[in-house]
Parts: structure tokens; sequence; C-alpha cells
């Protein structure tokens, strides 16, 4: 197969820092697009698997799968896209298609397995895994591709392509609307994405956070109210309170504290994925009839409802921008809840290096 020599960002090992280095992409073949990468979002779970953290990473692993760019060429029997369209692409580059999820556009749950944008056997090329969004461009099966709404900015749109259906998802499916009292904990890349949907999806917005400095902000994304969620007080205030609560942290946490907050027959979702296990114990699901459930990312229809719900509504993340040499101090301000609210790389800035 003939390839492209292209510019990344990536690592070599769990303990190295990420750097410079040469990737191959195939030549667009004739379902294929090819994106000039513009803006690529930083998830947690590129710092996950950058570094292990899941036990599954293959190396080289160049990260990153919220990317937006413009479209450079398409193949011969393209048909949804041109040259020169704004578009994204999110966590799933490919699937089998024939499975009964991949039918049901749960591409995400499909039975031998997506093709995750990053760490993934690539289909095409022979003993890669694919390579994410920290590049200068990436080559795309159009069915896997998005359109990005006109009205919305284009690196701010990026965070959505998971931060935005890795929210909208869950919210969506655990029928989240008027009348529900929603938590959300976590006020990170996912957690303020859900309560800028939640609250658009017209929940009561309840936002758990462990930072002050958040605390005082988180009502200006949307939140109705804001619970400090390390002080026990303002927690027993909500004890059986709330019918949904999405959990978007990346680290260990008392998933129990949480439970007792949900009234009866209420569900708590995590999307958040530690690294570590987080007990739960029979008697925090018991009493109430309880759900403690997760819920991945969402399909590529449901991708597109999102982007356009999103558009419709004008909501797209909070970002601070980056060139590609801080990604490395990004990571660790990821690891302190330092950022309001994602990192987003300017690609330029590998282009140009
Ligand atoms: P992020 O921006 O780093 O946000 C995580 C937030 O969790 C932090 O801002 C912080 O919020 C809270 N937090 C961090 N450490 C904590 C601790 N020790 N105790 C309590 N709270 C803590 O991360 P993200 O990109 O939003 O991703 C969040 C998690 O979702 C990651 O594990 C990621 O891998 C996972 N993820 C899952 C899916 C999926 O499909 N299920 C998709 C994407 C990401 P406060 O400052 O408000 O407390
Ligand atoms: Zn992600
Ligand atoms: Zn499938």
């Amino acid at each position: 197969m003939e390839v492209n020599n292209v510019k990344a960002y990536g690592t070599e090992a769990a303990e190295a820092s990420l750097d410079q280095l040469n990737i191959n992409r195939r030549k667009p073949t004739a379902h294929d697009v090819e994106i000039d990468i513009l803006y690529c979002g930083v998830c947690h779970s590129d710092l996950h698997t950058a570094r292990n953290e899941w036990h599954n990473t293959v190396y080289p692993c160049v990260p990153g799968h919220e990317i937006v760019g413009k479209i450079i060429s398409v193949g011969d029997h393209v048909t949804k896209f041109k040259v020169g369209d704004m578009v994204g692409v999110g966590c799933i580059v490919d699937s089998c298609r024939e499975c009964e999820y991949c039918k049901e556009g749960l591409e995400q749950y499909c039975e031998p397995g997506m093709t995750g944008t990053y760490n993934s056997p690539d289909k095409y090329l022979q003993d890669t895994p694919t390579f994410g969004g920290y590049s200068e461009s990436v080559v795309v099966d159009e069915n896997y591709v998005l359109h990005i709404p006109d009205n919305l900015d284009p690196a701010a749109t990026a965070p959505l392509l998971c931060a935005g259906i890795t929210t909208y998802s869950p919210l969506h499916h655990w029928n989240v609307g008027p009348g529900k009292k929603v938590g959300v904990v976590g006020i990170g890349g996912l957690g303020h994405m859900a309560i800028k949907i939640a609250k658009a999806m017209g929940a009561h917005v309840i936002a758990f956070t462990t930072s002050q400095s958040k605390f005082d902000e988180a009502k200006r994304l949307g939140a109705d109210e804001v619970v400090l969620s390390k002080d026990e007080e303002q927690m027993a205030a909500y004890r059986g309170k709330l019918h949904f609560i999405l959990d978007a942290v990346s680290a260990e946490h008392d998933i129990n504290a949480y439970l007792a907050l949900l009234r009866v027959d209420g569900s708590l979702a995590l999307v958040g994925a530690p690294e570590h296990p987080l007990p739960v114990a029979a008697f925090s699901l018991i009493p109430g009839r309880k759900s403690f459930a997760g819920s991945m990312i969402g399909g590529i229809a449901e991708t597109q409802e999102m982007l356009d719900f999103c558009g419709k509504h004008n909501i797209a993340a909070d970002i601070e921008m980056i060139n590609i040499d801080q990604i490395n101090d990004a990571y660790e301000r990821l690891l302190k809840g330092d950022v309001k609210y994602r990192f987003v790389i300017d690609m330029a800035s590998l282009k140009n290096k």
C-alpha cells in the first residue's frame, strides 16, 4: 500500500515524554478523505494511553481523537464531502459495519471491535497501530467523518468530537431533560461539556467539583447549583435528590458518596476511566433500586446529531490553545485538574517545526 510520511507528535514508551516523530499515512483510497489537521483537543484518555495506564498501549503511540481540519483530497467514490470542507474526526475511524451494533449505529460497541483513531490495529497498514490527531494530516473513510456546523469556532469545536459525544450520549440515553435533576461530577474537559449539554437539554444541573476555583465559575458554564464535593455537609444536602449522575472523574474517588445522592430508581453512569477499580458497596445500590452503569463515547450518527445539537444551541468547549511543544506540560496540568476546560493544540505549531 502506498503511503505518505507525515509529521506527528507521540511517545515511544510509557515513561518517555512526547516528542516529534514521523509516521506513515496511507494514500487515500476510493472511499477516503485526506484531512489537513488544524486543531486537536487533548483528552485525558490521550494521557492514560500515552502512559499505558490501561495496560494496552502499542508504541510508538500518537494520541489525539478530537480532530478538526479541512479536506485536502477525496477518493473517487467519496460522496459526502468535497475538498475544502471543514470536518471532524472523533474516536472511531472504522468498524466491522456488519454486526448488530454497527447496524444500529452503535459502532463504539462493534462486536469484533471498533478501530480507534489511535492505538488500534490499522486495517490498511501491516504491523502498525493507528495514529491519532497530534499530526499534520490524517486519512479516514468518509463514513467515519463528521460535518462541523458553520456557526461554531473550529478550534472550540474539536473537543466535541470526544468530550461532547461522550457526555451527550449517556445524557440522551438516560432521558435527561426538563424536570430531571442531574449531577455532573468532575468539571474537566468532559464535565464542563456535560454541564452545557445537560442544561441545553432542559435539565436542572448540579455540578460537583473538588476545585474551589471551578466552584466560583461552574454557574457560568450553566450549572444551576454547585457543590464542593470535599465538604460533607454540602454533599448531605443532596442525599436522595438526583435522578441521574454523570461521573467524569479521571482518578480514584468514592463512588458510594455519589450513589447516596440518587433518588429511588436513579442511575449513575461512569464515563471517567481511572486506572484502578472503584469499589461499590452492595448497600449503595440495593436500598433505592439504583443502577451503576458505564458508557463509551457514541456512534457516528449520534456524533453528528450531537454536533448539530451543539450548532443549534451555540455550544462549544471553553479552551486553552497550546502549541505542540507544550503538550508534556499540558499533561502535567491535566493531572492537577488545572485546565479550563480543554487544551486544544494549534497544529500549525507542528507544521512549522
Ligand atoms: P480532565 O479534563 O482531566 O477532567 C477530569 C476531572 O476529574 C478533573 O478536572 C477534576 O475535576 C476531577 N478529578 C481529577 N482528579 C480527581 C481526584 N483525584 N478526585 C476527584 N476528582 C478528580 O479529564 P477528561 O478529559 O474530562 O476525562 C475524564 C475521564 O473520562 C478520563 O478518565 C478519560 O479517560 C475518560 N474518558 C472516557 C470516555 C468514555 O468513552 N467513557 C471518553 C473520553 C474520556 P474537579 O476539578 O472539578 O474536581
Ligand atoms: Zn477522549
Ligand atoms: Zn461491528
